[in-house]
């Protein structure tokens, strides 16, 4: 009986575990997870779960009886330190090998780290231990003002606190939206009150606050850092096997070991629209990467390239995003930006690269759809919502 263990009980991993007994597999599947945790979903960790408006248990991928239900021998509470590929095993934290005949790596990411204490949002311990400070109605200093910083920001908002962002680029969102649509983040929470501090790192922090690279030191209660994550490729790179950014692997999720797959955060695929390696840090490329992976292991003929697709809620914007703005030349609007409600289209050479569809819905297989055709378009036929 075939052995397939995967390293990483996140989204990924349960997924791809999923996607293997319903595409029959009857062999053995082992799913090691470092957290205490069975798999769960980190987006409601930063809206509606740190707000205290969803409860724990619609976190979950799955109930904790469909694991036996699905005879998968799930492992918590311990990790893989180890791959060796000639002999098809990977050793673990509690001492004990396990071998594989095909293995997929989904170990995720972990977030960037400045000097001293700071609080940090991955797990649900994190946004847990958040929420209970938030409560305080503390005084909250957020270094980065990319989605996990803004999203944090809109809960300590909402729950009360006194929130200041600092960023070092000229606006929020700067390097992932660009300018124009970074600001419409940025004017909304300074609407809500929080203080924005563009064009200041913080160096370090202190028990006091944070001290910014020009000297000036910033008092608060606590700080959170949100400031990127980085993949957990070690594993993959102490073993011998091709990595990157992340772990390398072709379109069909396969590293440079024929029998060792990679999916979700950590992998870094070659995906055939954009014609070269990407590495997607969004919970839509674990939620059909895993499963992709899991294909892939099987022997199925698999292409892993979707669109790369994010969504986020801030107070009482909510929108998705599809695309990769890198290298556009303008940005062309739908509806109306000051009510928030609008569709925003990235083009580049009169090609659509990228669409966020704001408090506007089921648009996003049209914008998907514009994107992956790499046509240039009649900008008064993009579609309104
Ligand atoms: C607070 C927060 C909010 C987010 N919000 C959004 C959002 O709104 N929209 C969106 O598209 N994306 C969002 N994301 C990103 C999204 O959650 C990730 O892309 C997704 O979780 C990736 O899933 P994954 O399974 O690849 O990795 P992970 O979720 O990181 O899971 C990997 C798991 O592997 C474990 N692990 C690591 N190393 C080992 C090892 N050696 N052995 C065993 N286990 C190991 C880790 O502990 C972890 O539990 C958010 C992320 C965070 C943290």
């Amino acid at each position: 009986m075939a052995t397939f263990v995967i390293a990483g009980a996140g989204l990924a991993g349960a997924k791809a575990a999923q996607a293997l007994r319903e595409e029959g597999f009857d062999g053995e599947i082992v799913l090691i997870g470092a957290e205490a945790e069975r798999p769960y979903e980190r987006p409601p960790l930063s809206k509606d779960y740190l707000q205290g408006r969803s409860e724990r248990e619609k976190i979950y991928v799955h109930p904790p009886q469909w694991y036996a239900d699905n005879d998968v021998d799930l492992r918590l509470g311990r990790r893989v330190t180890r791959i060796e590929l000639g002999h098809h095993l990977v050793r673990l934290s509690d001492g004990s090998r396990q071998p594989y005949d095909k293995l997929l790596l989904a170990t995720g990411a972990v977030p960037r780290r400045l000097p001293g204490p700071g609080y940090y949002l991955r797990t649900v311990e994190d946004s847990d231990a958040l929420k209970e400070r938030f409560a305080t109605g503390a005084k909250v200093l957020i270094v980065g003002a990319s989605w996990i910083g803004l999203e944090t920001a809109a809960a300590a908002r909402t729950a009360g606190c006194e929130v200041t962002v600092v960023e070092p680029e000229p606006t929020a969102l700067n390097r992932v939206l660009g300018p124009e649509l970074g600001d419409l983040f940025a004017r909304l929470h300074a609407r809500k009150g929080v203080h924005l501090r563009f064009g200041t790192a913080a160096a370090e922090i202190t028990q006091t606050g944070v001290r910014l690279s020009s000297g000036e030191r910033l008092t608060a209660d606590l700080v959170v850092v949100g400031i990127g994550a980085a993949p957990e490729i070690w594993l993959a790179r102490d073993a011998g096997l091709d990595v990157g950014h992340g772990i390398l692997t072709d379109a069909a999720l396969r590293t440079s070991h024929p029998d060792v797959f990679a999916a979700g955060d950590v992998a870094e695929h070659f995906h055939p629209v954009y014609g070269r390696r990407v590495r997607v840090e969004h919970w839509a490329n674990a939620l059909h990467g895993g499963p992709a992976a899991a294909r892939s292991m099987l022997g199925q003929d698999v292409t892993h390239d979707p669109i790369p697709y994010f969504y986020t809620d801030q107070y009482e914007l909510g929108m998705e995003f599809s695309g990769d703005v890198e290298g556009y030349d303008e940005v062309v609007y739908r509806g109306d930006p000051d009510k928030l409600e609008f569709i925003a289209y990235w083009l580049r050479g009169g090609r659509v690269v990228a669409g966020m569809n704001v408090n506007t819905w089921d648009v996003v297989d049209e914008i998907q759809a514009l994107i992956r055709s790499g046509a240039v378009v009649d900008q008064k036929e993009l579609p309104t919502g």
